[in-house]
């Protein structure tokens, strides 16, 4: 994968090249798609950088927007995300054919690289539900669609069951496994009250089995989660990503009344950072809401659980990593939201972004650092973005696997 052939050898002299910590004056070269030391043979090609900035491509560690029902909209994604720099993506929850509809354009040195969780695991009335009986009313989602090979969401109610739809479940060839913890705590009072639909998951004591049976396949979890408990319990799973931060879209109502159940503890940090878990934030959805005025209230709210649970998993080293969960976007707005509480430096959040999300997601590749050896793919920007984080949108040049993406 890591190795392009056909790509040209390049010299790229006068750029300044982001180190995870700052930007340093060097000459580089690329040959094969892949940096190298000292060039071997004549050159293709020489590439002035003139002094811009070098940065490793963005990545998106949680949207559903990976899909596809037609060569022009998989055309379009490919467009949006290389127009942004965004070249890695994750997309946990997803069905079989809007993942089929990109074959050719993702996954390839010239579009961009994707993996899929497939159906996600959830329990009898769980998150998503919701969404899919929706999608089902307005004809976008199939009467077929759950516990199929081919669907959206997997209903596990007990081991028996685990066990039954396992095979199933890795027939389509999953590149994780997604798994829905919601007020994981308070599974057995929800789980027969209408009033929890959708706000309920799957049964907290099924997920060590889940985890111990992905890990033999080789797979890696990402769990959902609400809460500080459902973070706990997930960890003590042993998944490995967690797909949201506590208390990202409120409770039931969209509210945050009371913040204490989505604050997360010094334990609860260090037990993430102890297990190597990375953690998505999706949180950049509340920066639709006012900051000011009689409405401000949750904004004021959820930015300051937000920016103090950030610093929490800053203090004990948690490996946090950029996601947007936004549909319409890419985490391009979410790495803007996550400058703007000021909880990371501007070359630390871009070492999140750039570095930890692009390996959590490929770790097996080498990707996200500008050195011999990994993947010739970076960004060269106009402006310095530790400087200021917006300048992240000044790009001026694309390279994937050696070669030159043309933008818009
Ligand atoms: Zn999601």
């Amino acid at each position: 994968m890591a190795q392009t052939t056909d790509a040209p050898s390049v010299v790229l002299i006068n750029g300044q090249w982001f180190d995870g910590v700052r930007f340093t004056a060097r000459t580089m070269y690329m040959s094969h798609g892949v940096f190298t030391d000292l060039g071997t043979g004549k050159p293709d090609s020489v590439i002035d950088l003139r002094g811009r900035f070098v940065i490793p491509p963005f990545a998106e560690a949680h949207n559903h927007n990976f899909d596809a029902g037609s060569p022009e909209t998989a055309r379009a994604l490919v467009a949006k995300y290389t127009d942004d720099g965004v070249f890695y993506g994750q997309n946990p929850s997803n069905v079989l054919r809007a993942r089929r509809g990109l074959a050719g354009f993702v996954n390839v040195p010239t579009g961009i690289d994707v993996t899929f969780s497939n159906a996600g695991l959830t329990g009898p009335g769980g998150h998503p539900m919701g969404l899919y009986l929706r999608n089902l009313g307005r004809g976008a989602m199939l009467p077929t669609d759950t516990n199929s090979t081919e669907g959206f969401i997997w209903i596990i109610a007990n081991k028996a069951d685990l066990a039954r739809k396992w095979p199933s479940i890795l027939a389509g060839k999953p590149d994780f496994i997604k798994v829905m913890l919601l007020y994981s705590d308070e599974y057995e009072k929800r789980l027969n009250d209408s009033t929890f639909f959708n706000w309920r998951g799957i049964d907290p004591k099924l997920l060590p089995e889940i985890v111990q049976r992905a890990h033999s396949a080789g797979l890696r979890v990402m769990a959902h989660i609400e809460t500080a408990a459902d973070f706990r319990n997930a960890l003590e799973s042993g998944v490995d990503q967690i797909g949201h931060m506590p208390g990202f879209r409120g409770n039931e109502q969209t509210k945050l009344p009371d913040v204490a159940p989505y604050e997360l503890s010094d334990a609860d940090a260090e037990l993430a950072a102890r297990r190597g878990a990375f953690v998505v934030t999706t949180l950049g959805g509340v920066a639709a809401l006012p900051t000011n005025g009689p409405d401000s209230v949750m904004r004021r709210t959820a930015d300051r659980l937000f920016a103090r649970n950030l610093r929490m998993l800053k203090k004990h080293r948690v490996r946090v990593i950029v996601g947007s969960d936004s549909y319409r976007t890419t985490s391009v707005p979410e790495a803007m939201y996550l400058a703007s509480l000021g909880v990371y430096t501007n070359a630390e959040l871009l070492r999140l972004w750039t570095e930890e999300t692009p390996r959590a997601i490929f770790p097996e590749r080498r990707i996200g650092r500008l050195v011999p050896g990994y993947e010739a793919s970076f960004l060269v920007l106009d402006k310095d973005p530790t400087a200021d984080f917006s300048n992240v949108k000044t790009i001026r040049l694309r390279v994937k696997q050696g070669f030159t993406i043309p933008s818009k």
